[in-house]
């Protein structure tokens, strides 16, 4: 049965945290999730990388980088230091859904966790450094833009003890610590690799019921090496990983040498089969018309289209007789489409600081 108003929702800010929420994806899909999968992106994510999340979310949604829509953001720009947390705040604007829980891109779940969605908001583990404190790489919430708007409000005004989200939002949830017992996800939920160290009899004791695991710190799952032949990672003179913390490393890189990397060199190859395309510039907008291969097509969707329009450039037309208007709206570049007689159109964006550029993947109708 599955659960269409609930969803599990990650981040991934550029390629490489898209290798991690890539394997977390994967992670949930081979323990057979009745949720949906959400993941966030920013704009430097590349369109490659947008086709295997594809592959992998239900969901693929790009959030605004820092804007000056209103005033907080304004006032948040002020805060360059919070440019990710700010990002993962966006997880309360999916409103379609009625509850999340949110992971870390560097999280890998071993079993399924879909009872996590039991817990209300706001649900979450202890800290292993300040267990008085929630660790953010696991939390149950409710997707709301009241909660979000205080959220933006209240990092404007006090920001993060942190720097990070972890502060934001422990300030925010400040009763976490004392309120409700139900809200305290057990530690199995969200086990940082390192706490294996800092209680070795309490890992041996507890540790076989490890559900989540999340590779917290300086050093990710995809900075080790592997060996793809004896399925080892190679250990290095600066990583001295107990046994528990390589073989939770080994089971990231089974899953990612095993499921994800196919995925990306399936895509990688038709990027360059993708030779064909069409440059053209309107109004200082460069518009790219791009051949894709029939066997993508169907994996890329269009995306929903504003109705409102704040510059409208000129018809255009391709040599492939395509006609097509482009529209600006807020900081991203959207287009509808006029003659809509495609079989398919999907779009990547790059937001630019100044200027945009919009690439415009399509197939002809096979008539
Ligand atoms: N993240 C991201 N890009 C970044 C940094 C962080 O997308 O450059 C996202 C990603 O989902 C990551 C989460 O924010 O898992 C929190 O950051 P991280 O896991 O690096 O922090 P830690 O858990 O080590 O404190
Ligand atoms: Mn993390």
């Amino acid at each position: 049965m599955s659960v269409t108003d609930q969803a599990f929702v990650t981040l991934a800010t550029d390629d490489v945290y898209c290798q991690g929420a890539l394997v977390l994806g994967q992670s949930l899909r081979n323990h057979t999730t009745s949720r949906k999968l959400a993941v966030l992106i920013t704009p430097e994510v590349s369109s490659g990388m947008r086709s295997v999340l594809r592959s992998v979310f239900d969901e693929v949604t790009e959030v605004d980088a820092l804007d000056s829509a209103d005033s907080v953001r304004l006032a948040l720009l002020q805060r360059p230091e919070l440019g990710v947390t700010f990002t993962k705040l966006h997880c309360w604007t999916l409103t379609h859904y009625s509850k999340c829980v949110f992971m870390d891109a560097d999280t890998l779940v071993l079993c399924n966790v879909d009872e996590l969605f039991d817990r209300e908001e706001f649900s979450a583990a202890p800290d292993s450094g300040w267990p008085d404190c929630f660790n953010s790489g696991v939390f149950v919430f409710r997707p709301s833009l009241k909660t979000y708007n205080l959220l933006l409000q209240f990092a404007a005004e006090h920001g993060s003890f942190d720097g990070g989200d972890q502060g934001l939002l422990n300030s925010f949830f400040s009763n976490w610590a004392t309120a409700d017992i139900g809200k305290h996800l057990p530690f199995i939920y969200n086990l940082s690799s390192s706490a294996v160290y800092s209680y070795v009899p309490a890992f041996n004791h507890f540790g076989r019921d490890t559900k989540v695991v999340h590779f917290l710190g300086a050093t990710k799952p995809w900075n080790y090496k592997y060996n793809l032949q004896t399925k080892r990672v190679m250990q290095d003179g600066t990583t001295s990983g107990s046994f528990h913390q390589l073989s939770f490393l080994a089971l990231w890189w089974n899953i990612y040498s095993a499921s994800i990397l196919p995925l990306l060199e399936k895509f990688q190859k038709m990027e360059e089969s993708e030779s064909e395309e069409w440059k053209h510039t309107f109004s200082g907008v460069e518009i790219t018309l791009k051949k894709v291969d029939p066997s993508v097509a169907n994996s890329l969707q269009m995306p929903v289209l504003p109705e409102q329009a704040s510059e409208a450039h000129p018809t255009a037309c391709s040599s492939e007789e395509l006609t097509f208007k482009a529209w600006l709206y807020s900081s991203n570049l959207y287009t509808k489409l006029n003659n809509v007689d495609l079989a398919f159109i999907s779009l990547s964006l790059t937001d630019l600081p100044s200027n945009m550029l919009l690439i415009l993947h399509f197939r002809k109708p096979l008539s």
